[in-house]
């Protein structure tokens, strides 16, 4: 199986690269923010309780999104690998995966770190509310937004690090030029 991490701040082009990943690797995208849009979108117990938290810009507790994203990764059994966008978040959540991906004989191959800095992360985003009206891309939630990427995700990343897993790459450029630094890395593994 090949497990990928595509790991970032907001903004950074996780969802982009994760779309082309997918076609050129068949593998199945399990991006949280998706799962937990939908949710809202279609009004579940879930939604209800996470679209406010969502809406500020908050992080949704762990116990509620590991136990979403679980249920993700049972629903295909017959994945030839994933790749996760958005999760995880925080330590705890890293733990999480990689305790849940080992009970299934599995684990994750590769992180791939976007770097992006904070002043272009903005103007992203500023762009994108314009399209895709998301509450949480208005920019008091975005500062939020940002502010939890520093203080709780960015751990994450030497805990990958410390397994050896980790790649960054700079998120600032030509699309598909990042798409190949990807693919260079993943041909690697
Ligand atoms: P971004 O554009 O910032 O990458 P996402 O679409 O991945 O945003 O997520 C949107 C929001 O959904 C986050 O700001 C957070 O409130 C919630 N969320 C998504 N994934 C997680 C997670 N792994 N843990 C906690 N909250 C999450």
């Amino acid at each position: 199986m090949l497990n990928l991490v595509i790991f970032g701040p907001p903004g950074a082009g996780k969802g982009t690269q994760s779309q082309k990943l997918i076609d050129k690797y068949q593998l199945v995208h399990v991006s949280t923010g998706d799962i937990f849009r939908a949710h809202i979108q279609n009004q579940t117990a879930l939604g209800k309780q996470v679209s406010q938290i969502i809406a500020d810009g908050n992080l949704v507790p762990d116990s509620i999104t590991i136990a979403m994203l679980e249920e993700e990764v049972k629903k295909n059994p017959e994945a030839k690998g994933f790749i996760f966008d958005g999760f995880p978040r925080t330590v705890a959540q890293a733990e999480a995966l990689d305790e849940f991906l080992t009970g299934i004989n599995s684990s994750i191959s590769v992180v791939i770190a976007l770097d992006v800095n904070e002043d272009e992360l903005k103007t992203r985003i500023a762009k994108r509310q314009e399209i895709s009206g998301r509450a949480d891309d208005a920019a008091d939630k975005l500062v939020k937004r940002i502010d939890e990427y520093f203080t709780k995700t960015i751990h994450v990343l030497p805990y990958y690090e410390a397994q050896g897993k980790l790649s960054k790459v700079n998120g600032i450029g030509d699309i598909d030029f990042i798409f190949g630094e990807l693919t260079a890395i993943i041909d690697n593994y």
